[in-house]
């Protein structure tokens, strides 16, 4: 330990990207402790290729370099730095420890396998004391890893207990100054590298996209204050959240979530500041259930680990996925025929957004219509999405495919039927398709088989009974009706 001051600390920064309600500045003494940031892009997390992709596609990657830049400002303006490296974490680590004479290393666990895997390789290289937190909870909970494995695999379960038993978190103060720790002049900071350097093509502005998505912790605080407060959106949040159009049916806040750039206790204090000063409705309230789930995924993959990722899924449901490398491909590209599946990848893919609606419908579509294994689906959104996350990304794909938390009874996606309640006029397929369904009016835009067009992919009807027949022949659970045709127990009501 250096004598002349408080422990020399380096914080490792991985998916917290921010300052506000950090908890590595918890329980520091910032008149006496000395810190220094690292953020380090791990090749194998973002940069391996799966299915031909780069595990990070440009819009992912493009907005998570503008939040560890915002980062490194942020950290600038408290008196410290930012040092940012690209490698292996258990290898960076260990050195930069020695050559900033670190007392200790302080960083958060994460509830991926993966990231599990290279926590426990860091700590078996590093000399020096290392202050674990446990992963971050929306809920105050002492010890997160004893209470995922107590956890219901129901949503509605989990949801009653999380509302009657336990507190939201508050967030937590920012300090507004640091002691930093003194980098001597043969370490380097690092430059943050850009697309180019990574081999990852631009990524374009697109003028369709429901909102110019830009990382970095300060325009996640934008968008809360302008969709929540200024925007007066929250109250109506209910009504509207199934959109798909738009940038203000839903709050957008995941990109920002799920990489840290915002935590999920700050938007659910906000959400609690805007009822003591507007209303407090139902809409409201939502917002937080959303939260909750984004919660149940987090500590249902720290329940599961790695069998979340395997194809019968945390249920172990052993199904035949007959779907073949065409299927998937003409999904992924968006040419089933089907105008809202087509639609609907075609704005992940040039975006690296799509509603919670489009990817419910989408996945659903995979999965049960075309028989594809599910995680080729979840990888590709791995690939797309900005706002991906592993726990929410594979705990949806997995209840989407029928394999994962609450599997009771068969649940499928009536395409044509969404189409008919989401986007009754159209309007969303054309926004996505101008080019084949310019001359289609309203409804008739989701049917362009029946007006001369080519058929689409599948028989919608006749593939989701299919995927019953499958589904119902993996778990024995038969439920049949008057006619003796099997039918859904329940559909989905989310
Ligand atoms: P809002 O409707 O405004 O909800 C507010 C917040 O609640 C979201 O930002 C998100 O953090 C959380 N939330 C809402 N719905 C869910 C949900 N079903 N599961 C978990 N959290 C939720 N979300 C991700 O953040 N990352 C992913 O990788 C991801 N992959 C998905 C894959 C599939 C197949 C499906 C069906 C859903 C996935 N979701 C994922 C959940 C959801 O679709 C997005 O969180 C939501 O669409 C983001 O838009 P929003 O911020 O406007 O959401």
């Amino acid at each position: 330990m250096n004598p002349s001051s408080g422990t020399r600390t380096l914080l490792w920064f991985r998916r917290q990207l921010r300052t506000d309600d950090q908890p590595l500045f918890e329980r520091l003494d910032t008149a006496q402790d000395q810190v220094v940031g690292v953020w380090i892009l791990d090749p194998t997390e973002h940069l391996t290729v799966i299915d031909g992709e780069r595990r990070s596609g440009s819009n992912r990657m493009q907005f998570l370099l503008e939040t560890v830049d915002d980062l490194r400002s942020s950290l600038r303006a408290m008196g410290t730095e930012l040092i940012i490296r690209v490698g292996n974490p258990a290898e960076i680590l260990p050195d930069l420890i020695e050559s900033l004479d670190i007392d200790c290393l302080s960083f958060v666990e994460e509830p991926g396998t993966e990231e599990r895997r290279v926590e426990r390789e860091v700590m078996d290289r590093v000399r020096v004391s290392v202050r674990r937190l446990p992963p971050e909870t929306l809920l105050e909970l002492d010890d997160p890893r004893a209470f995922a494995g107590e956890l219901p695999e129901v949503f509605s379960s989990f949801r009653r207990d999380a509302e009657k038993h336990l507190d939201h978190g508050q967030p937590r103060d920012r300090p507004l100054r640091v002691v930093p720790v003194g980098i001597p002049t043969e370490v380097e900071c690092g430059r943050l590298p850009g697309l180019v350097d990574l081999d990852l093509p631009d990524s374009d502005d697109e003028p369709r996209a429901v909102l110019d998505f830009r990382g970095g912790e300060s325009s996640g605080r934008d968008r809360i204050r302008e969709w929540m407060h200024e925007g007066d959106h929250l109250g109506r949040y209910k009504q509207t959240r199934n959109g798909m159009l738009g940038p203000d049916y839903s709050s957008k806040f995941s990109p920002w979530l799920a990489i840290g750039a915002i935590s999920s206790r700050r938007v659910a204090s906000e959400t609690f500041r805007y009822e003591d000063e507007r209303i407090a409705n139902d809409s409201t309230y939502w917002l937080r259930f959303e939260l909750l789930w984004r919660e149940f995924f987090r500590l249902h993959l720290l329940k599961h680990g790695p069998r979340l990722f395997r194809l019968s899924g945390p249920a172990d449901i052993r199904m035949q996925w007959p779907g073949d490398d065409e299927r998937f491909e003409r999904w992924r590209s968006g040419r089933t025929g089907v105008p809202l599946i087509d639609a609907n990848m075609r704005e992940l893919s040039t975006t690296g957004f799509m509603s919670n609606r489009g990817r419910q419908i989408v996945a659903s579509f995979l999965a049960k219509n075309l028989g594809v294994d599910w995680r080729r689906g979840a990888r590709w959104f791995e690939h797309a999405l900005i706002d991906y996350c592993p726990a929410a990304n594979w705990g949806n794909w997995a209840y989407a495919a029928g394999v994962g938390a609450d599997p009771r009874g068969f649940r499928g996606f009536d395409v044509l039927k969404q189409a008919r309640n989401y986007d009754a006029r159209g309007d969303y397929v054309r926004h996505w398709l101008p080019d084949r369904l310019e001359a289609l009016h309203g409804a008739a835009a989701h049917v362009p088989w029946e007006h001369g067009g080519e058929p689409p992919i599948v028989d919608s009807e006749a593939s989701l009974d299919a995927a019953r027949v499958r589904w119902e022949t993996a778990t024995g659970e038969v439920h049949r009706g008057k006619r003796g045709r099997s039918v859904r127990r329940r559909r989905s009501r989310r």
